[in-house]
């Protein structure tokens, strides 16, 4: 989906005139929208929100509010799409900016991985792979799963997914983050190198021998996240020389060495709890994203809270929904007209709603 360029008149307006005439519109609009705001949004756009969260949490409240017809989902893609399967039939999931995608999710695709999985049942059993797809996915790809036996799984219940996947076959197929199937698996005690086996998409038959996936508990997609991709070791002894008593939490997404020299790692809502919990005067080096990050230090003066990469950008394609964006899908819901509408096709929708509800059915 492209996204058509803003009317020019949009793009000439100020920070105030965008502000006030967003609060215009949310005014008109009443209880007719609710506004979604991801936690790694800026804050020009939280302001707005009638709740933020992760991705998933969102999905959630989008469908526990079924009396707002307009859903404007502040986040990226693939989250719209999953608000969209969660939600009643008639509501209208609207992402302000089409170009808002997320570059993990990009890579897997649908023809990939039904090309893999052709490729790995060919050489072990289908009835012992149990796909697994993170809820970072189109949701065609969500569908797949569904379709075949499996669940989706956030950052906070990947290790109850994978769990519970074991229980039900020998092998998973995670996809497309390898960094929080890999650091999943890990903390369950498997070896990284012994049990895992990661699957290039872009080579002849994943670039994994026969042998080495019959060996495997885990065939991990070789995708990742370009934001927490860029958190290093380093960056991590630097902040303990710094401030000796820091403290350093990590989200999954990280790599693995990263998470091993954490003193914790979870969820973006674990993140958040942990701060939030903390002590006063307790200090804090923290791996995600840096909105997010600025976020809790504001919110949290008593405490030192910083970004381990000092120089990190945020999350480019979430900073796509910039302030104008919603200012124009506001204002045309005003005026009645529906833009920039997400709409999951009806039998996908059906079988990514399985992986959801399969993933919520696992305790
Ligand atoms: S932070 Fe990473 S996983 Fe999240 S939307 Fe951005 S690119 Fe995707």
């Amino acid at each position: 989906m492209f996204q058509q360029p803003l009317p020019v008149e949009y793009t000439r307006l100020d920070p105030e005139q965008t502000a006030s005439r967003i609060a215009q519109a949310r005014q008109t609009l009443g209880d007719r929208v609710l506004i979604l705001g991801h936690h790694y949004q800026r804050d020009e756009i939280i302001r707005w929100a009638d709740y933020r969260g992760d991705s998933f949490k969102l999905s959630q409240l989008a469908a526990s509010h079924p009396d707002r017809p307009y859903i404007v989902f502040c986040g990226v893609h693939f989250m719209a799409e999953s608000a969209d399967v969660l939600t009643a039939e008639e509501q209208i999931v609207i992402l302000p900016n089409l170009s808002a995608g997320c570059s993990m999710a990009d890579m897997a695709n649908i023809r990939q991985v039904e090309t893999a999985w052709c490729e790995i049942t060919q050489t072990i059993e289908e009835d012992s792979l149990i796909p697994i797809t993170y809820v970072n996915s189109a949701a065609n790809l969500k569908a797949f799963v569904g379709r075949h036996r499996g669940p989706c799984c956030t950052s906070s219940n990947a290790r109850k997914v994978l769990e519970w996947a074991l229980s039900r076959g020998e092998r998973v197929l995670f996809f497309p983050d390898q960094h929080l199937g890999r650091n999943t698996a890990v903390g369950m005690g498997f070896d990284p190198d012994r049990d895992m086996a990661l699957w290039d998409p872009r080579e002849r038959h994943g670039g994994v021998t026969p042998q080495k996936l019959a060996d495997s508990k885990f065939i991990l997609w070789k995708g990742h996240c370009s934001v927490h991709g860029r958190f290093t070791v380093e960056q991590i002894e630097k902040a303990r020389r710094d401030h000796p008593d820091i403290r350093v939490i990590v989200h999954p997404e990280c790599t693995l060495d990263v998470v091993r020299a954490a003193d914790c790692n979870g969820s973006t809502e674990y993140i958040i709890q942990t701060i939030e919990q903390s002590e006063p005067g307790s200090k804090w080096a923290v791996g995600t994203e840096i909105n997010l990050v600025n976020r809790l230090q504001h919110e949290h003066p008593d405490k030192l809270v910083f970004c381990l990469d000092p120089v990190i950008c945020p999350c480019s394609t979430m900073y796509r929904i910039h302030p104008h964006y919603l200012l124009w899908v506001l204002e045309n819901l005003a005026e009645g007209r529906v833009v920039n509408q997400i709409r999951v096709k009806s039998d996908i929708r059906e079988w990514a709603r399985v992986s959801l509800e399969r993933m919520l059915s696992i305790r």
